[in-house]
C-alpha cells in the first residue's frame, strides 16, 4: 500500500521539457543567449511587470534586490521570522541588519503591526514572504512602506500564480523575487527571476549578475565595440540558456499545475476537517499559489512522534520553518535569543506540512490524509 515514498514536494519534467533542452544544447548559445532575454518576457507576460532579470538561483535574486535598493552597512530591513534563512541571508551579504518581525497566528504571514513596532530610523526596507503560497497583507504593507519611505521587496519564492485582489504576484511590491528549484512550482533546476515595474532596478541587477559589468556580451557584439566597464562590484549570478529553455517550458504549464495543487490543498481541508489537524487560513480576496501545504498539529499531540508515523510509512512530510533567527548562526552572530517572536516561535512547535505537487494525484492525496489520521489517532 505505501510503496512509492510520497515527497513533500517535486518536479514534474515531460518530454517537451527535455527537447526544449536538448535543442538547446544544439544551439551556438548555452549561456546568455537568447533563451535568457525569452524567459523573462514570458515571466513579463505572465505577471503583468514590466521589467524581469533572471538569474542563478532565488537566493541570488534576493541578493540583487538587496543590491539594488542600496542596502548596506547599518541599514535594517524588515524580514518575517518564518520563512527559509535566504530572505534573512541575503540582507547580510550587503552588510545590512535582518530585523525579524513575527508573523499572524493564523496565516503566519508578516504581521503588519509588528513591523510597524519593528522600525527604526535605519530602517531601509520591508521583505515580506508569501509564504506557503498564499501573499501577504499588500495593501497594509505598502501603506506603512510609503509613509516611513521604505522599499517593499516581496519574496514570492512561493507564490508564483498567487493573487491579491485581483493582481497577480509581481504587481504587488517595488521588486518580487521567484525561485526555481525543483520543489517550486515551475523548476530550471537552480535559477530566480526578479521582476518590477522600476527601470532603474532592473538595470542595476542586470550589472549585478554579471560582474557589474555594464553591457552583456551579445549588446557588446551589437554595439560592434570590444570596450566595457565594471562600475560596481556585482557577482556572476547568470543563469544558462539551457536552464531557460527549461523555464521557458515549464512556464506554460503552470496554469494547469496551479489548479492541481489547489484541488489537491482542497481535497486535504475536506479530508481533514474534524481530525483535530488545523489548515492555515486562506484570506478570502487572495488566491493561494499552494506551494507548501501547511498546518497545525493539536496541542496535545507529539509532533516527533506523527511526523516519525508518517515518514515510516512513506510520506515525505516536513517542517516549514524554524524561525529564521534561532539558527545557531543567527543566534551567535546577532545575539538574538528565543522569544523575540513569540507568535512565530509557538507556531512552529506545531507546524506540519503535508506533500503537495502537481505531479500527485488523487489517490495520494487520500492516502496521505488517511495516514495522518491514524497518526493522529495513534498518538
Ligand atoms: C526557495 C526559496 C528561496 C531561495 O531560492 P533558491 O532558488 O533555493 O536560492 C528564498 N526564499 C524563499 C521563501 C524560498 O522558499
Amino acid at each position: 500500500m505505501y510503496s512509492a515514498y510520497i515527497p513533500y514536494g517535486r518536479q514534474l519534467v515531460d518530454e517537451e521539457d527535455i527537447s526544449a533542452v536538448v535543442e538547446v544544447l544544439r544551439s551556438d548559445w548555452l549561456t546568455t543567449g537568447p533563451k535568457v532575454a525569452e524567459f523573462e518576457t514570458a515571466m513579463t507576460d505572465y505577471t503583468g511587470a514590466k521589467y524581469a532579470v533572471a538569474v542563478s538561483n532565488g537566493t541570488a535574486a534576493l541578493h540583487a534586490a538587496m543590491h539594488a535598493i542600496g542596502i548596506g552597512p547599518g541599514n535594517e530591513v524588515i524580514v518575517p521570522a518564518i520563512t527559509f534563512a535566504a530572505t534573512a541571508n541575503s540582507v547580510l551579504y550587503q552588510g545590512g541588519i535582518p530585523v525579524f518581525a513575527d508573523v499572524e497566528s493564523d496565516t503566519l504571514l508578516l504581521d503588519p503591526g509588528d513591523v510597524e513596532n519593528k522600525i527604526t530610523s535605519n530602517t531601509k526596507a520591508i521583505a515580506a514572504v508569501d509564504y506557503a503560497g498564499q501573499p501577504c497583507d499588500y495593501d497594509a504593507l505598502k501603506e506603512i512602506a510609503r509613509r516611513h519611505d521604505l522599499f517593499l521587496i516581496s519574496d514570492a519564492c512561493h507564490a508564483l500564480g498567487a493573487e491579491y485582489k485581483g493582481r497577480k504576484a509581481g504587481n504587488l511590491a517595488d521588486m518580487t523575487v521567484f525561485s526555481f528549484h525543483p520543489v517550486k512550482h515551475i523548476t530550471t533546476g537552480e535559477g530566480g527571476m526578479i521582476v518590477t515595474d522600476r527601470k532603474e532596478l532592473a538595470d542595476k541587477m542586470r550589472r549585478f549578475r554579471n560582474h557589474g559589468i555594464d553591457s552583456d556580451h551579445r549588446l557588446r557584439e551589437s554595439q560592434g565595440t570590444w570596450y566595457y566597464e565594471m562600475e560596481v562590484l556585482g557577482y556572476n549570478y547568470r543563469i544558462t540558456d539551457i536552464q531557460c529553455a527549461l523555464g521557458i517550458s515549464q512556464l506554460r504549464k503552470l496554469p494547469d499545475w496551479l489548479s492541481r495543487r489547489r484541488r489537491f490543498a482542497e481535497n486535504y481541508n475536506h479530508l481533514l476537517h474534524g481530525t483535530g489537524f488545523i489548515p492555515l487560513t486562506t484570506r478570502p480576496h487572495v488566491r493561494h499559489a499552494y506551494h507548501l501545504y501547511v498546518g497545525r498539529l493539536p496541542l496535545s499531540s507529539d509532533r516527533k512522534t506523527i511526523f516519525q508515523y508518517l515518514r515510516d510509512r512513506g510520506i515525505g512530510v516536513n517542517v516549514h520553518y524554524l524561525p529564521v533567527y534561532l539558527h545557531p548562526y543567527y543566534r551567535k552572530n546577532l545575539g538574538i535569543t528565543p522569544g523575540l517572536c513569540p507568535t512565530a516561535e509557538k507556531a512552529y512547535e506545531q507546524l506540519i506540512t503535508l506533500p503537495l505537487h502537481h505531479g500527485m494525484d488523487e489517490v495520494q492525496v487520500k492516502t496521505v490524509a488517511h495516514t495522518l489520521q491514524q497518526a493522529l489517532v495513534a498518538a
